[in-house]
């Protein structure tokens, strides 16, 4: 019998072998030639992975949160106002986190398990003059997935920098940067882009960059400067040896080995990957006769799916048996409904096997805590699901 369990949660998620080896190997210096090198593409890989060939990429040990940080900590200085749209728990942080910073924020809050009408963020933008918007690409606590294309559009025509928290999206969810307009893609190291936790990840356009050049005040976080990093990672990309704060060296190296897989798939194929598999997932869990915590099928994420527990299961005992099966998936995360749902991560590296071997535990699973189901039901609509258009 196999001694691990499939990881199922919305990250960190499975990580491939070779990211694994290249993290395990011997630890580098930072200003060795051959970690300057992997350093060096790995940055080069970001700009091609988050389709924005004229960003600034930035990597900096620390998780998802100190990349949210990264971005407001550098574009906003007191007095600034910020509109944030939210979705969910991490939209609420990015209220809180600029609020910090001294920028006046204004919420816009969706309605649990809905986005945000576009009419409304134009509303918003019309009626004040903000320095930036903030925007949950898909929020991990609803499974909630924004329009960042018609965002990032309409956050230009206003003159409003646009940032995207896309922890829960960037390499799982299509994003094409620049064509679209945004001007910070930020995300971690442990879900889509398949390195195990504490890389703090993001490109900035040259607009953003401009932003923080023409500020009027230091930015008042020590670490997060991007005073402090820019050099830092210009030496890297010229293959220059440089020291700010000690990187991550060996998360870095598993960094680019990633991003070369993630490259060499190529972003359109991996967005359809992740598209139909999703799919297929869904069409699982909906013949299951579960719901879902996100209401419209447009706002559904590619990246994790929120199931909603049938009436009369205990979602504890549940999750305890899908795990007794060999996977792990996670419980609920939003406050409002937090027993009421369970949340499946599947994005990085995932196949139709993983997706199948799923819906089986959880088919399991739920007989077991005395729902009624047809056996393989959940299975066989998935890999129809998938098989579609497949003669
Ligand atoms: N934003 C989103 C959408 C997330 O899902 C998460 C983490 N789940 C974060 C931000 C924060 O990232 P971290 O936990 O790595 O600090």
């Amino acid at each position: 019998m196999k001694d691990r369990s499939l990881l199922m949660i919305p990250g960190p998620i499975e990580f491939e072998p070779d990211v694994l080896s290249a993290i395990g190997a011997p630890t580098t210096s930072h200003v060795a030639p051959d970690f300057i090198d992997a350093f060096g593409r790995a940055l080069e890989t970001m700009r091609k992975v988050w389709l924005s060939p004229n960003g600034q990429p930035f990597v900096v040990a620390g998780s998802g949160t100190l990349a949210m940080e990264l971005a407001g900590a550098n574009l906003t200085e007191p007095g600034d106002r910020a509109l944030v749209l939210s979705t969910g728990v991490f939209g609420d942080r990015f209220e809180d986190l600029l609020t910090r910073h001294g920028a006046r924020v204004t919420v816009l809050k969706a309605e649990l398990g809905e986005t945000l009408d576009l009419n409304q963020i134009e509303d918003a933008l019309r009626s004040d003059s903000y320095k930036l918007l903030t925007v949950t690409h898909v929020d991990t606590s609803t499974a909630v997935r924004m329009p960042v294309r018609e965002i990032g559009k309409l956050a230009s025509r206003y003159g409003v920098l646009s940032v995207v928290d896309g922890v829960c999206s960037v390499a799982g969810e299509e994003i094409r940067q620049e064509e679209w307009g945004l001007d910070v893609v930020l995300t971690a190291s442990q879900k889509a882009i398949g390195v195990p936790p504490g890389l703090a990840l993001l490109v900035a356009s040259p607009r953003a960059m401009e932003a923080f050049t023409s500020r009027k005040e230091p930015v008042r976080s020590y670490y997060a400067d991007w005073a402090k990093w820019l050099p830092i990672m210009r030496a890297y990309e010229d293959r220059r040896p440089s020291y700010f704060g000690t990187p991550a060296v060996n998360l870095v190296w598993g960094l680019d080995t990633s991003l070369h897989r993630i490259a060499s798939e190529g972003m359109s194929d991996r967005f359809a990957r992740h598209d139909l598999l999703a799919r297929a997932f869904r069409a699982g869990i909906e013949a299951l006769g579960l719901g879902f915590v996100a209401k419209a099928d447009r706002a559904r994420a590619n990246t994790l799916t929120a199931c909603r527990y049938p009436l009369d299961v205990d979602g504890a005992k549940l999750l305890r048996e899908i795990a007794r099966e060999g996977v792990i998936v996670a419980g609920g995360l939003h406050p409002d409904i937090k027993a009421e749902y369970f949340r499946v991560g599947h994005m990085g590296s995932i196949c139709q096997g993983d997706i199948l071997t799923t819906l089986g535990a959880i088919e399991m699973g739920l007989r077991r805590v005395g729902y009624k189901v047809e056996v393989g039901r959940g299975v066989a609509a998935a890999l129809a699901s998938a098989s579609d258009g497949v003669v």
